[in-house]
């Protein structure tokens, strides 16, 4: 099958902080391989802004390196990465002084889509936003993306929002979660409404529980004092596993719009109860054979923040009441994976013998690695030898399904091409942010208040001892982390 690409509108796209690790990383490499999938227009270009001092010349030449060291097969392009340079611009500003902006304005176009990225840090989200108005640079067309983190708890997300309402209106913020960005994200959402099988299926007489994982092998090594300021709740949880958690648990939305959608999780996040203490287990990477423990990496000897948690939740509707939903995430796991698995209740009468409670359907959504589906269903065990039962997996990996050609861009390409479009549909709105940390606040002040210490896991492992009882005393197990 050949990859169908849907072209864009001809665009000038500004980075601020172009040349900052989230472009070099992701953001440009991103769109070299959106160009070379032939969805950057002609004519469009890429404008990054930063303070330090460089010419066309010199950014072009930053990025180049950045593919070269960032990028993946298509770096060996090297007549595609000229000519994708070639629609590079840079201007030397100041977010908070007047510097560079007069340049900008004369280079901004007034016949394209104009988008502005804030691959900076917040505090300077406002100043951004104040300056773009007041040199005419954007208008009530243009978009602008913000990155995470959106604020530390409800107070601050709420004064970010106030701050970006004063210049644009909600239709033209971009809150990028990248986790709503991947595939497989929108494949859930394709396979529960776009089959017959699953929606009535998805509920509580029909699904036991639901497991969703987000397991990290690397520590905190280089960005130990952001994050431990942070920890896995505000890093993790408030943002992407709980962009999961709502796809999951949505109810159907009457149409496939962004509005409809986002409507939709909204009302998974206030319907989510709060979480009784006994019902978390928070963790802490102690030192190991595979490097020091988290507090040498975050340089805190007397640091109580999370690098684990576990928990369990539950969504108080006529759709989820009694399912537990565990969540899960943690750096220095074994494995680097992620993955929703819905768990199917045991049959409630068996014709076969043997044991039942092992023969359980299970839908595994993966996320990373090897982006997937697959349905574990019940079959004979092949051969002679009576009738044995025996799992197997139903593959829907479309990676294969589709044929090789059909290389699907990463989450953050994906992304910036909506941001052009004009699709707000994987985006959060600023109700959504406010709802979540409305819920995960009196989560955090409850361990704050009781100067809650989390518990110490070995590097390599699946997180604390307690970790694996939230399940075990319930008569459940976790999915193992794998690779
Ligand atoms: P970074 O490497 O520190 O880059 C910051 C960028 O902002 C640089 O280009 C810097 O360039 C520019 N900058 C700083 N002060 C400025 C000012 N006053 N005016 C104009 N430009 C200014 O940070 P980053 O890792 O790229 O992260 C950027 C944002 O994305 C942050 O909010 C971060 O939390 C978020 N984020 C990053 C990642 C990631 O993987 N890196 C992932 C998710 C979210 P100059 O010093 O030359 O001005």
């Amino acid at each position: 099958m050949v990859s169908r690409v849907i072209p864009v509108e001809t665009f000038d796209l500004v980075i601020f902080g172009g040349t900052g690790d989230l472009a070099r990383r992701k953001i440009l490499p991103g769109l070299f391989r959106r160009f070379r999938a032939g969805q950057m227009p002609p004519g469009s270009r890429i404008i990054g802004a930063a303070r330090s001092e460089m010419d066309d010349d010199g950014y072009r030449q930053m990025i180049r390196e950045a593919i070269a060291e960032f990028g993946g097969e298509e770096k060996k392009d090297s007549d595609g990465i000229e000519s994708f340079v070639a629609q590079l611009r840079y201007v030397a500003i100041d977010a908070t002084g007047e510097g560079g902006w007069a340049q900008l304005s004369k280079l901004m176009r007034g016949d394209v889509v104009r988008a502005f990225y804030f691959s900076v840090a917040p505090s300077l989200f406002g100043a951004l936003a104040e300056r773009l108005h007041a040199h005419g640079i954007a208008d009530s067309e243009s978009r602008i993306v913000v990155e995470k983190p959106f604020g530390r708890d409800l107070a601050t997300a709420r004064a970010l929002n106030a701050t970006l309402a004063e210049h644009f209106d909600e239709q033209q913020i971009y809150r990028i979660d990248h986790y709503l960005g991947k595939e497989t994200v929108q494949n859930l959402m394709a396979v529960r409404f776009g089959n017959v099988l699953f929606e009535p299926l998805w509920n509580s007489h029909y699904i036991d529980h639901i497991q969703i994982t987000v397991a990290e092998t690397v520590g905190v090594t280089g960005r130990g004092a952001y994050y431990d300021k942070s920890g896995a709740m505000r890093d993790m949880v408030q943002n992407h596993l709980m962009q999961l958690l709502c796809l999951i648990a949505m109810e159907p939305p009457s149409t496939y719009d962004a509005d409809t959608v986002r409507d939709e999780k909204l009302k998974v996040i206030r319907a989510l109860q709060p979480v009784e203490p006994h019902h978390i287990v928070r963790g802490q990477y102690d030192a190991s054979a595979q490097g020091p423990s988290y507090r040498e990496d975050a340089e805190n000897p007397r640091s109580f923040t999370e690098s684990f948690l576990a928990m369990k939740c539950h969504i108080a509707n006529w759709r989820w009441a009694t399912v537990p939903f565990y969540l899960r995430t943690g750096k220095r796991l074994k494995a680097r994976s992620s993955e929703i698995a819905v768990v199917f209740k045991d049959l409630g009468h068996t014709i076969f013998e043997g044991d039942t409670a092992r023969h359980r359907n299970i839908l595994s959504i993966r996320l990373q690695p090897n982006e997937g589906m697959d349905l574990q269903v019940t079959i004979k065990e092949p051969g002679p030898g009576g009738m044995r039962l025996v799992d197997v997996p139903l593959d829907m990996s479309f990676a294969e399904a589709l044929g090789p050609d059909q290389e699907a861009p990463d989450a953050y390409e994906r992304l910036i091409m909506d941001v052009i479009r004009g699709n707000q549909t994987l985006f959060m709105r600023g109700d959504e942010v406010e709802a979540a940390w409305a819920w995960t606040d009196p989560i955090i002040e409850g361990w704050e208040a009781r100067n809650d210490v989390p518990k110490l896991y070995d590097a390599g492992s699946a997180g604390p001892e307690d970790a694996m009882m939230l399940l075990h005393r319930e008569g459940r197990r976790w999915r193992d982390i794998k690779g």
